[in-house]
């Protein structure tokens, strides 16, 4: 049965990514040069008198070399990749980042920027020995103005903290994701991250007004503008959005942030086939128009193995699929009264089996932390293969079933959920160790499924390390051969993220 709004959800803690984070050298994942047989590149090999160079630029306690301080820097968020860094850095301002560069650049000494290390394609560590530069450090924010809604900010700041700042002000942030309380807005930027609002206000090419960045050989690139029209020549700030730390370091940015929405309701529903769930989509964006402001999707195993791995309470039944529907606007008694309308509908028709509506900020922050934490999850399975793809929407779901069947037996789960709004469902294979007789299984035929319903290999997480070798499955030669250009005149030594993006000649 429906039930109307402010129904009482009981509490679920609130999950950090952060504070999951554990090392502990008994688990430590294989090195990534070992497990996917990776040739070092002719770089240079950092010594005691760049340590010193670099002293000389930051300040002893902003070059981490003590080997035990270094390792989390090495290991990425899903512990699937672990590097051999020797060195982290920590800039405070771009004229260290542009001193560091040139540095490394004269000396050939290969480079992995990093920001929150919640990327999840590999691409925040290192391969080998590049030195880590890292941007905890460069988190001030720099302006605001809230008439325009263009924030500036350094690199390091974290997304959550953004949010939180720019709320003071009746104005958001134009995206959010489950890693927000860790995530950077420079590594946000860096792969372009879509996320929860990505329906609503678009990806970050629209959102990013402007930003300032250092070239490989420590030039900065002032494009540091908060104007929305700028036809001036060549749109230089997209090249950084999306390339991942491979043609330059992102050091400050300038985001449009949308006003806060003042009537904001989320429901959460059980809904019987695949076809009911695009079906209530296509109806939401008839029924809701512009108040529609996300559109999730679960299967039953996402939301079953989440609720049961983190001991979270499902406010539901058991259903085949789950789907949650935000709603943001600005007149309350308008909006709830368009939702109830839609919603009774979409009841009556049979499209949604049960569900529960509340704009009561705690208790949506309750729901989405259900929807937030499938990602973490599959971890406690043992070991998760991410796919992260873009599908036509009568497609979208079917490929989670062909992985059911081509890995019978294999598995400890595969399930599928996303953003429906994007096209963009992310498929988890959870395995109790990682096996490279279920990779092989999974890769490339994944990528030759998708490649068949042209779709997309890597929606919003980016290509990083894990997916250079596929990434012709989603772009063809002439696009592949422009990327390399772009990235040899850019960085004609290759320092900036090696063995990253794009794939080896
Ligand atoms: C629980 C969870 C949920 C997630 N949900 C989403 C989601 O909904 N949507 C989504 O898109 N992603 C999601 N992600 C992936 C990840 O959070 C995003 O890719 C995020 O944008 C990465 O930001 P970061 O600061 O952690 O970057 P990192 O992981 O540190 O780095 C990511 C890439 O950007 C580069 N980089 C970082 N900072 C800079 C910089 N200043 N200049 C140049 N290059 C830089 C790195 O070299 C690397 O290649 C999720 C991850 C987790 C763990």
């Amino acid at each position: 049965m429906f039930r109307p709004l402010s129904l009482l959800i009981i509490n679920i803690s609130k999950h950090n990514v952060a504070s999951q984070i554990k090392y502990s050298t008994a688990i430590l994942p294989r090195l990534s040069s070992e497990k996917y047989n990776i040739k070092r590149k002719s770089f240079g090999t950092i010594n005691e008198s760049d340590i010193n160079h670099f002293r000389s630029i930051l300040s002893e306690n902003r070059v981490i070399t003590d080997e035990s301080d270094v390792l989390p820097y090495n290991i990425d968020w899903i512990k699937n990749c672990r590097g051999q860094s020797k060195v982290v850095l920590k800039p405070k301002t771009t004229d260290e980042v542009s001193e560091v560069l040139s540095y490394c650049n004269s000396k050939k000494l290969a480079v992995c920027p990093q920001g929150g290390n919640t990327g999840l394609v590999g691409g925040s560590v290192p391969v080998f020995d590049e030195i880590v530069l890292n941007f905890s450090l460069m988190n001030k924010v720099i302006s605001l103005d809230d008439i325009s809604g263009a924030l500036v900010c350094e690199a390091g700041c974290v997304l959550e903290n953004l949010d939180n700042y720019v709320r003071q002000h009746n104005l958001i942030m134009p995206l959010d994701l489950g890693a927000k309380g860790s995530c950077h807005i420079g590594g946000n930027v860096s792969t372009n991250a879509g996320g929860l609002r990505l329906l609503r206000y678009g990806n970050l090419h629209g959102s990013i007004l402007g930003l300032e960045a250092v070239k490989a050989d420590g030039t900065v690139i002032d494009c540091l503008r908060t104007l929305k029209k700028d036809n001036t020549g060549y749109h230089l700030k997209h090249l950084f959005i999306g390339s991942e730390g491979t043609l330059g370091v992102v050091t400050k940015v300038a985001v449009h942030c949308p006003a806060v929405s003042k009537a904001v309701s989320l429901g959460y529903f059980g809904v019987n086939t695949f076809e009911d769930v695009l079906q209530l989509y296509r109806n939401a964006k008839i029924s809701l128009g512009e108040i529609l402001s996300a559109f999730e999707m679960a299967d039953n195993r996402a939301i079953c193995s989440t609720v049961k791995n983190l001991k979270l309470t499902n406010p539901l039944e058991d259903y085949p699929f789950y789907v949650l529907i935000e709603t943001s606007g600005c007149d309350e008694e308008h909006d709830s009264e368009k939702l109830n309308r839609f919603l009774s509908k979409e009841m009556e028709s049979g499209h949604i089996i049960d569900g529960t509506v509340t704009s009561e900020p705690a208790k949506m922050r309750t729901i989405w932390n259900i929807r937030e934490n499938i990602a973490e999850a599959g971890l406690h399975d043992g070991y998760v293969f991410k796919y992260d793809v873009s599908i036509p929407l009568n497609n979208y779901y079917d490929i989670v079933l062909l992985l059911r069947k081509k890995l019978e037996g294999k598995y400890t789960n595969i399930y599928g959920y996303g953003h429906i709004g994007d096209g963009n469902i992310h498929i988890n294979v959870t395995v109790p160790e990682y096996s490279k007789e279920v990779c092989d299984m999974l890769e490339p035929y994944i990528f030759e499924q998708v490649a068949k319903l042209k779709g997309s290999i890597s929606a919003e997480h980016g290509v990083g390390f894990r997916k250079p070798q596929f990434i012709h499955y989603s772009k063809d030669e002439s696009a592949l051969r422009l990327m390399k250009d772009l990235k040899h005149l850019m960085d004609p030594n290759g320092i900036l993220n090696p063995y990253k993006v794009l794939p080896d000649v």
